[in-house]
């Protein structure tokens, strides 16, 4: 997949996605997950990412519950390894919203066993992407508020404030294990109210001021 920024096609393929889980408190909470002392990172491959509006989302079947967790997303644009958090932001090319699809019946049976949960996260069509804009138009990074409405019923709303880990100490946390590449992307954690997917469901996904995009369940 080309990935667009300011809607030109990016010049890079896209690479890993890396993501944080538990970065907001009150969704850890509804899943009755402790919060954890240090950033909770995993990846999902760059074979997971789909464009979000371009074609019906075409989750797993007899997989169980398939939830979505609305997130921003940041577009990485320049190699970042082993950054402090005062040097990471000039990394970010782009910033976006993304679905970090998860089929929760699966990840809840593998973290029973204390297995990784790559598969309930990393399949195919489990990281649904919108466009992104140019990171620099961005004033405040803790002041950005984004949402998902699914047919048209507000569902999840995130103000980036309200992150246990900041974007700039989640750059320099991530780089210290794994050099962020340009086309990489960086999904930044869930707000509370996520929940399962169904066919025909309407979703919009809104960076506020920024972007706004809509997709279906197929
Ligand atoms: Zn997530």
């Amino acid at each position: 997949m080309i990935t667009t920024l300011d809607g030109q096609p990016f010049h890079q393929p896209l690479g890993k996605v890396v993501c944080i889980g538990r970065n907001y408190a009150a969704h850890a909470a509804e899943l009755n997950n402790p919060i954890p002392t240090e950033p909770l990172l995993f990846i999902k491959p760059a074979t997971s990412v789909v464009e979000f509006s371009a074609a019906p989302l075409r989750l797993p079947q007899g997989e169980g519950d398939v939830h979505y967790e609305a997130e921003m997303a940041l577009l990485i644009g320049e190699p970042l390894s082993h950054v402090k958090p005062s040097e990471a932001l000039t990394g970010i090319a782009g910033v976006g919203m993304a679905l970090d699809l998860t089929l929760r019946d699966r990840q809840s049976k593998l973290k029973e066993k204390g297995h990784p949960w790559e598969i309930a996260k990393g399949w195919d069509g489990a990281c649904p992407l919108t466009g992104f804009i140019a990171a620099d138009r961005v004033a405040s990074w803790d002041d950005l508020n984004f949402s998902l409405t699914i047919n048209d019923q507000l569902r999840q709303q995130g103000h980036t404030a309200q992150m246990l880990t900041p974007v700039e100490h989640l750059l320099a946390y991530a780089s210290q294990w794994f050099t962020l590449m340009p086309g990489d992307v960086i999904l930044t954690g869930t707000p509370e109210g996520v929940g399962t997917l169904h066919s025909g469901d309407q979703l919009k996904l809104t960076l506020e001021d920024w972007l706004s995009e809509s997709a279906v369940v197929g």
